[in-house]
């Protein structure tokens, strides 16, 4: 799979105030980027008073946020969980949250989890829908259009011990996937509170004043090079670098060649290197949202996942995403899904081969040839611990717990670089969860703003990511962006 790749013509190097000639239109605040974070950040912005102009590449707005599932990862009590008779407490969701990322920042997940309950309500506000109704299938999004389902690992072991479970992805009223109609609805809120948006804009570089401070952008529109100038700040918004070659062979590495980018074609890193080229920092760059989407069905739930060696590595039950970033680091990627006959089924998204079918675990193991007796006696273990309700040492929750008896005996080929695998970027600029964009120092560069994948939010591990959480926060972040930008004092040259 090949996207874009760093261009060098088209270098971000940005360009100094005192070489603008002259400016093509000056607004408050400029929003880069038109999805899930811009058109938030541009609503918020607007709202003040604040003149906000939004420059979008493409020809719409959307951008993956368009082609999203429209889950946003909610909780503490949302409308939708209570009506469903969900008890939530922004203390469990915390916790949660916490334990899923080895770097959790605490001052965008506190306000995150905090602001949960609001964030809901605002984004109903802007005429969002939302149906009262649990989805209670194991699925990584519901293909109707209820309003909450189980999107995480908070009913899967260890993260059961460590918060109260509960579903928090809030998928938006739509069947299949409700991206669409998420940014068709904060489109109309946008249009509403007076932003205005450019289409066909590429911003190209950032404008810098003698401090370094960033005060407006150089934009290619109608074939021209154009400055714009942004009195208040510049919010990026501009999406990650799943699609973008170079960088991702430079930070994703071990996913080229093995996990299919998915995005749209301008998640190409132009925001981050935008930021990087004003001094900002970016983190977790090597990290990412990896799934292997082989349920549902969700009774393929009750099979084991062996590897190479025959043996299981992971409980079954936990989300896609951290099955996926657990299974493609299994030895050569040898991945199998080992299943019996009543809990066969085809999984919906193509590309996991049943590789073999046989009458025997012992036979099963033959075929795909693992080493003697290890599958064999794996699934021994596995069944005698199922029968008693029990997997004490991956703790499957009881609940999917049933020992696989029935021949014929199936296994699909889930291993990394034949089977499904699917990846976005995480990682982008460092900021403080006003938006503030952070230099390698921590110190704020004055002007400038990132939301959205853009920078790097609330989702920011392969092992504990959960679906809703990357437009979760880029809603979330990017109205505290258009808010923070929108209050600042202007303070380019000539304000
Ligand atoms: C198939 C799929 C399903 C997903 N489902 C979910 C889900 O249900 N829930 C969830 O939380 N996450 C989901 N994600 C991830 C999520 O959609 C994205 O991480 C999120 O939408 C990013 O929002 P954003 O505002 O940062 O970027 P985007 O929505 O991608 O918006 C960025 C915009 O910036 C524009 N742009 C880029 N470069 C420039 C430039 N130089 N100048 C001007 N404009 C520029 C782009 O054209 C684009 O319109 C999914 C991802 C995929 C691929």
């Amino acid at each position: 799979m090949t996207g874009s790749r760093i261009d060098p013509e088209t270098p971000t190097r940005p360009i100094r105030l005192a070489d603008v000639k002259s400016w093509h239109e000056t607004v408050d605040v400029l929003v880069v980027g038109y999805g899930a974070a811009g058109v938030c950040a541009a609503i918020e912005a607007a709202q003040t008073g604040a003149t906000t102009l939004v420059l979008e590449r493409a020809s719409g707005g959307g951008g993956t946020t368009a082609m999203a599932g429209g889950v946003l990862y909610l909780g503490g009590g949302t409308r939708v969980q209570k009506a469903c008779g969900v008890d939530d407490s922004p203390e469990a969701m915390l916790r949660y949250l916490t334990a899923s990322t080895p770097d959790p920042d605490p001052e965008k997940f506190r306000l995150y989890v905090e602001g949960s309950v609001a964030h809901f309500d605002w984004l109903v506000e802007q005429g969002v829908p939302f149906k009262d109704a649990l989805h209670t299938e194991r699925t990584t999004q519901p293909a109707n259009d209820d309003g909450l389902f189980w999107s995480g690992n908070e009913k899967s072991w260890p993260y059961k011990e460590i918060a109260k479970p509960a579903p928090r992805g809030h998928k938006v009223q739509a069947p299949g996937d409700a991206g669409a109609l998420l940014f068709a609805k904060l489109h109309e809120a946008a249009l509403k509170s007076g932003a205005r948006i450019q289409y066909d804009t590429r911003v190209m570089k950032l404008v810098l004043d003698e401090r370094g401070a960033v005060v407006g952008v150089v934009a290619r529109q109608d074939g021209e090079d154009r400055a714009f100038r942004a009195r208040r700040g510049v919010i990026l918004c501009a999406g990650g670098f799943a699609m973008n070659d170079t960088l991702r062979q430079r930070h994703l590495s071990r996913l080229v060649g093995r996990a299919i980018p998915i995005g749209n074609p301008y998640d190409d890193g132009t925001g981050l290197r935008l930021g990087l080229s004003a001094r900002g920092a970016a983190i977790h760059l090597d990290e990412y949202h990896i799934t292997v989407p082989y349920y549902p069905p969700g009774s393929l739930t009750y099979g084991i996942l062996v590897n190479g060696q025959g043996q299981r590595f992971i409980a079954e039950d936990a989300y896609h995403g951290r099955i996926g970033e657990t299974a493609s680091r299994q030895p050569g990627g040898t991945v199998f899904l080992i299943v019996d006959d009543p809990i066969f089924g085809r999984p919906e998204i193509d590309g996991f081969e049943v590789v073999a079918v046989e009458e025997s675990i012992a036979g099963l193991e033959k075929t795909l040839a693992l080493p003697p007796t290890s599958l064999e006696r794996t699934v021994e273990l596995f069944n005698r611990n199922a029968a008693a309700g029990t997997d004490p040492i991956l703790h499957k929750q009881p609940a999917w717990l049933r020992p696989l008896t029935e021949p014929p005996f199936a296994a699909f080929d889930l291993s990394f670089g034949k089977a499904t695998y699917m990846a976005f970027s995480l990682g982008g600029l460092w900021t403080k969860s006003t938006g503030e964009v952070l230099t390698e120092d921590g110190e704020v560069v004055e002007g400038l703003f990132a939301a959205g994948r853009n920078c790097c939010g609330i989702s920011r591990s392969a092992e504990g990511y959960v679906s809703g959480t990357s437009i979760g926060d880029a809603t979330f972040f990017g109205r505290l962006a258009g808010r923070t930008a929108a209050a600042r004092r202007p303070e380019g040259r000539n304000a």
